[in-house]
């Protein structure tokens, strides 16, 4: 399932990749790591997933080895089969592909919802703006309500889980 999805790596669902600080000076050379949010972290998207594959699937860090959003976490526990989960993948998927067609060039998911945060705090919004604010909000539920567990926000930054293989 994770690689048809991708979304916990590609903007989609965080920002932003919390490291242990100890294994943060091993990763400087492959992630640009900061401190911004007082713990180590490198930022979405990350450049290691392409076409939905981890590039250094074998020595991803602990966090990416660790997580499991809300929909892996139920289909590890048998909540739901295997059809219900991609189900929620390629839902997603579809309204994530609609607002890829209303990005600006080189903008990023993050990057986006920055932008509809001014866009929403200005006034008289162009059509072509409440098309792409109503595109990601659309998104945004679809996120919250199959891969963000309880607590976790569009602000949140993947963290690391229990390791279960
Ligand atoms: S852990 Fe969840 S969000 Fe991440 S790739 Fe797998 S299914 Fe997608
Ligand atoms: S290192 Fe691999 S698993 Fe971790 S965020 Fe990047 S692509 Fe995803």
């Amino acid at each position: 399932m994770c690689t048809h999805c991708a979304m916990c790596c590609d903007g989609t669902k965080f920002a932003y990749v919390n490291v242990s600080p100890d294994e943060a000076p091993a990763l400087a050379a492959d992630f640009a790591i900061s401190d911004d949010g007082g713990e180590p972290s490198f930022p979405q998207p990350c450049h290691y997933s392409v076409e939905r594959r981890c590039e250094i699937y074998a020595r991803r860090p602990i966090t990416c080895r660790s997580y499991r959003c809300k929909t892996l976490s139920e289909l590890r526990k048998e909540l739901i089969a295997p059809e219900e989960a991609r189900r929620r993948v390629d839902e997603t998927l579809v309204a994530r592909r609609a607002v890829s067609q209303l990005l600006q060039p080189g903008e990023t998911l993050p990057l986006a919802r920055k932008r509809r945060n001014t866009i929403s705090s200005g006034s008289a919004p162009a059509v072509s703006d409440l098309r792409f604010m109503l595109a990601l909000t659309a998104l945004d539920l679809l996120v919250d309500r199959y891969f963000r567990a309880n607590g976790e926000t569009m602000f949140s930054r993947k963290a690391a889980g229990a390791i279960e293989d």
